[in-house]
């Protein structure tokens, strides 16, 4: 089914507990038993659905249940929420348990994940550039799109044909292009995650991951193995992350035409930062056919700019006032980042802007405001 906002208010209406329009946040750890049912636990009793009665929060609870049945629908498969995107990441890798992960420059955290999982179990990882002549069945292909930090896309289509010639998984990070921007699925995917940290949440205010996966036998597995590992959602970070879903639709949709729109505005008038401004990366700026197919709902709302110099990076940092100098991405307030401060591998010059969802004039006259001042040598320390 396609993204729906009616899905993101009503999809849970059927969990609807007591008569409150918004739903309570429940924050119990235990629930009471069921006295008229009292059975021995079985194997079995670490397997939580929402329709399964509530034991220990570690299994599931009531806002966690609402997010599920929310997510299963609106991202058109079984779907699995965890406690961070890297939570996430981790839960795939150790349900699917690959001898071999390939795995491209990505955020820096997935790597260190995988770099964890390979510590411990000798997995091999591969670069991506590696796919075509070493893929074969079994292997897990790791594919970021749009890519963080620089907003731009690669050829899903390409990729699949290929890892599922090679009889490989295609797991598909579609942090940057949440719905309503696509549906990951129609791209060939065969896992798809979310840092539901950022559009999701949407508020810069909870840690949430997201997986979704063609079988619900897979999501049940994963459920059990969350149940162990720990690593479900907290009850009040459910609630908020299901609060940010019922305005999901509109706020990426600003976001995204917001992020264009500033993009086209900084390209088009490049020559009044031609000294600070060496290069803009997003996918609207990308010529190749399929980028717009890839993106049929609009771009993903994170661009980069690299610029000539440091110096240049922390003047544009320390003096945008709208562009708020942070880390991550998503949230409602528009960020800017000298991306050198969290990703120890990012490049120096390298600039990353995630947009909110301030007026779009606004954001244009402070950041490309700000780099004319640096041009004009207006800005010094
Ligand atoms: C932020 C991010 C993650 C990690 O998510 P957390 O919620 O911070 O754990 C993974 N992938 C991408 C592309 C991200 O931007």
């Amino acid at each position: 089914m396609p993204f729906s906002s009616t899905a993101t208010i009503h999809g849970d209406d059927r969990l609807n507990r007591v008569s409150d329009v918004a739903p309570p946040i429940n924050v119990s750890t235990t629930f009471r038993y069921d006295d008229e049912h009292l059975e021995p636990a079985t194997i079995s009793t670490g397997t939580h659905t929402s329709d399964s009665p509530m034991i220990y929060s570690r299994l599931g609870h009531p806002n966690a249940d609402r997010l599920e049945v929310v997510l299963t629908e609106i991202l058109d498969g079984p779907t699995v929420v965890y406690a961070s995107g890297l939570a996430a990441y981790h839960a795939i890798l150790i349900h699917v348990n690959p001898k071999r992960l390939f795995q491209p420059h990505c955020y820096h955290g997935c790597e260190a994940v995988a770099k964890i999982i390979s510590r411990i179990s000798g997995m091999e990882i591969l670069p991506l550039e590696d796919l075509e002549d070493k893929c074969q069945s079994g292997d897990l292909v790791h594919l970021e799109d749009p890519g963080n930090p620089y907003g731009e896309v690669v050829n899903l289509d390409e990729f699949a044909e290929k890892i599922h010639r090679a009889g490989a998984l295609m797991l598909v990070d579609s942090t940057l292009a949440p719905p309503p921007l696509r549906n990951t699925w129609e791209f060939g995917a065969d896992i798809v995650m979310h840092s539901g940290t950022k559009y999701f949440g949407g508020h810069s205010d909870l840690l949430s991951g997201i997986v979704s996966v063609r079988d619900e036998k897979d999501a049940q597995q994963l459920r059990n193995d969350r149940t162990y590992l720990g690593t479900i959602p907290a009850s009040l970070e459910s609630y908020l992350l299901l609060r940010s879903l019922r305005t999901m639709e509109i706020r990426v949709l600003k976001q995204s035409s917001n992020c264009t729109c500033l993009v086209e505005y900084l390209a088009s008038h490049k020559d009044r930062y031609n000294s600070v401004v060496k290069d803009i990366r997003h996918a609207s700026l990308q010529k190749e056919e399929f980028v717009k197919k890839q993106l049929p709902g609009g771009y993903g709302p994170v661009f980069s700019l690299l610029l000539f110099s440091q110096e240049q990076c922390k003047l544009l940092v320390k003096n945008t006032v709208l562009f708020q100098h942070a880390t991550s991405l998503g949230g409602a307030e528009s960020l800017i980042e000298w991306r050198a401060m969290s990703d120890p591998f990012a490049n120096r010059n390298l600039i990353r802007v995630s947009v909110g969802l301030e007026n779009a004039e606004d954001l244009i006259e402070d950041l490309a405001g700000t780099l004319e001042k640096i041009e004009k040598g207006d800005l010094t320390w």
